[in-house]
């Protein structure tokens, strides 16, 4: 039975999902750029390009079986499915702004009746509600940034990252409600039905993901410092260890270790005496 998936068909969330399908090993074939649906070559899976915000809610009535998205978007549409991975970007949170001038220091400041634009109107009065403070949510597809300089609201409730698009419009965060990044999402029917593929998708790009995050360090290493090498480099299963023809002083070492860690492994290897230290990217990782 084939697979449905969905990723966003442009934004923020685009590239790094199409991208991480790519690595995953699923042939898209020459057109995807131009096409709303492509039929993976190489296995059962159909994708489709739609509007992130979209694809929750397509989700969750099984439309589709799996997609990629915000957890902004998966909160914001209110509907039942199920998280299946964190995919560790498009990070992001979902914040009550405020006019840098308008003297509102935090939540308790806003007056009753006060002017919510945003385009998470769920969230808002869920957040709202919860602080028991009656807003006019004003209802606005993008660029919330800008109403207050209209004169359209008085405060926003929007996407940050960086905080740069608050700054260059003179309004400051006061508070969080939500932290987002991109997520896989499943139908709860489907997370069952078509386990199997389900399965298959998520943990090829779960193994690409860890492998971004790894390096496959190989060293020529004096015999007598193994013990050393072997307590340094626990590896995914402790290091392999080769005998290297003609030699008897030196063994070679084969290990997967942390990217962040590969600056102090290779200046403690060289210390130890260790010659032809080679670190290469790994293409997926499944422990
Ligand atoms: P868009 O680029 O408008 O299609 O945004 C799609 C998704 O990108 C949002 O729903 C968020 O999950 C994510 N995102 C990450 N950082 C930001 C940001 N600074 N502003 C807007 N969206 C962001």
């Amino acid at each position: 039975m084939t697979l449905k998936m969905a990723v966003p068909n442009k934004g923020r969330l685009n590239e790094r999902a199409v991208e991480l399908l790519l690595k995953s090993g699923l042939d898209l074939g020459e057109e995807w750029g131009r096409k709303l649906y492509v039929n993976v070559k190489n296995q059962d899976i159909e994708v489709m390009f739609v509007r992130a915000q979209d694809i929750p809610v397509f989700v969750a009535s099984g439309a589709i079986d799996i997609g990629i998205t915000g957890i902004d978007q998966v909160a914001e549409s209110g509907g039942d499915t199920e998280c299946l991975l964190e995919l560790d970007f498009g990070h992001c949170r979902l914040s009550v702004a405020v006019p840098e001038a308008s003297g509102i220091k935090s939540v308790d400041d806003i007056k009753s009746g006060c002017r919510v634009a945003t385009s998470f109107p769920n969230l808002t009065k869920k957040f709202f509600d919860s602080k028991k403070k009656k807003v006019d949510i004003v209802n606005v597809s993008g660029a919330a940034e800008i109403m207050p300089h209209m004169g359209i609201s008085d405060i926003i409730v929007d996407l940050v990252s960086s905080g740069s698009t608050l700054k260059t419009n003179r309004l400051v965060s006061i508070a969080d409600i939500l932290a987002s990044q991109a997520v896989v999402i499943g139908n709860k029917g489907s997370v069952k039905s078509k386990k199997d593929a389900v399965s298959g998708i998520v943990s090829s790009i779960k193994s690409v993901i860890d492998g971004e995050n790894k390096i496959y360090l190989m060293a020529d290493v004096p015999k007598d410092k193994l013990q050393d090498v072997q307590r340094m480099f626990p590896g995914v299963a402790g290091p392999t260890v080769m005998n290297i023809a003609g030699r008897d002083d030196m063994v070679a070492m084969h290990v997967v270790i942390n990217k962040k860690d590969v600056y102090d492994s290779v200046n403690t290897l060289k210390r130890m005496g260790a010659k032809g230290i080679l670190t290469l990217p790994i293409g997926g990782l499944v422990p």
